[in-house]
């Protein structure tokens, strides 16, 4: 019997144990992928401690997949898809096709929206099956650990980026340099913004330029970051990738005329924003939630283009628990990524 190595959490908060299981084949319209590689984003959190409804375990999270397809449910490969194509899922691991949002063509606000590690078993493991909706084409010179965050971290910058109202020569601001926002930096240079970014330390400028800001704000400098932000011109756009609400709170007066705020930093705190500050200046307060499978092929090819790569550590995947706790205790530059 061929089976397969898969890290799963057997409760809520009770750690990675890894474990053998049988290989499933394919159900119709389903793709199976042999995982190269996967990443470790932050709400992964919400899965291994069981935060989010409706989740089962044992669990085997992990929605930044890379790897190769190595088996095909029917009517898979009537969409064009081969054994041995190079592929993603990311957070979009498929929708349901017949609610509202999806009849509408809105699929990544799908009110069933398949979640890889929610709707069933995610990356952390050396096989998963897919529906063939959630599949992404990597670009041949995207490597599988490069890849497998565009699928959640990369799409959710990218796409956050490029839904909102900014044009090319805008200010745009991303706060944060973590997971997300060493990503959303390199993005909004190159998509043609004069580009902030905004984090905690002085020594955080170097990276910031590295990364291609034309500006650097020290959030712990003593000046407001909103201050900051206007003597810059005001944004017109913010990026808020940091999950925390009093930072993301800070940046709204430093929003210009008719500026957005694009919130993906994932946090349940309350945000403290007065209407005040949002009625006269024509501000927005929007949320953005991460991209389709088409979303995440178009990120892969902008990053292959542009020399965009996310900046990872890769771990065995016999190491999934060291390598989660690295992820969630910030130490990891920028993403973890399990290698199989
Ligand atoms: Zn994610
Ligand atoms: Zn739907």
């Amino acid at each position: 019997m061929a089976t397969y190595r898969a890290a799963q959490v057997p409760t809520a908060g009770g750690g990675f144990e890894i474990v053998e299981r049988e290989l499933r084949e394919p159900g119709p319209g389903h793709a199976r992928i042999a995982v190269e590689a996967c990443g470790i984003c932050h709400s992964d959190a919400g899965f291994v401690e069981g935060a989010f409804p409706g989740l089962s375990f044992p669990l085997v999270p992990g929605h930044e997949i890379a790897g190769r397809l190595d088996a095909l449910g029917d009517g898979v490969a009537e969409r064009g898809w081969q054994v041995g194509d190079r592929v993603v899922v990311g957070w979009f691991g498929g929708s349901c096709g017949h609610c509202k949002q999806c009849r509408q063509g809105d699929f990544i606000v799908c009110q069933n929206l398949k979640v890889p590690g929610w709707a069933y078993d995610g990356g952390f493991a050396e096989s998963v099956v897919a529906p063939a909706d959630a599949l992404a084409r990597i670009p041949d010179d995207l490597s599988p650990a490069d890849a497998g965050p565009l699928g959640c971290a990369g799409v959710t910058t990218y796409n956050g980026l490029r839904r909102s109202s900014a044009q090319p020569g805008d200010l745009v601001a991303v706060l944060g340099i973590g997971g997300l926002g060493h990503l959303g930096v390199r993005y909004a240079a190159a998509m043609g913004y004069e580009t902030v970014a905004i984090a905690r330390g002085a020594d955080k400028a170097e990276l910031a330029k590295e990364l291609g800001a034309h500006h650097y704000v020290d959030s712990t400098a003593g000046t407001p970051v909103a201050e900051a932000l206007q003597a810059l011109g005001g944004a017109d756009v913010v990026l808020a990738t940091v999950g925390n609400s009093e930072a993301i709170g800070a940046v709204v007066d430093g929003l210009a005329r008719r500026g957005e705020l694009v919130v993906i930093g994932a946090t349940g705190d309350p945000m403290g924003i007065a209407p005040l500050q949002l009625i006269l200046q024509g501000r927005v307060v929007r949320g953005h939630p991460s991209g389709t499978s088409q979303d995440v092929e178009d990120t892969m090819r902008f990053s292959a283009l542009h020399g965009i790569r996310p900046t990872v550590e890769t771990a065995p995947l016999d190491d999934a628990e060291a390598a989660y706790q690295r992820m969630m205790s910030g130490a990891a530059r920028f993403r973890m990524v399990l290698t199989m």
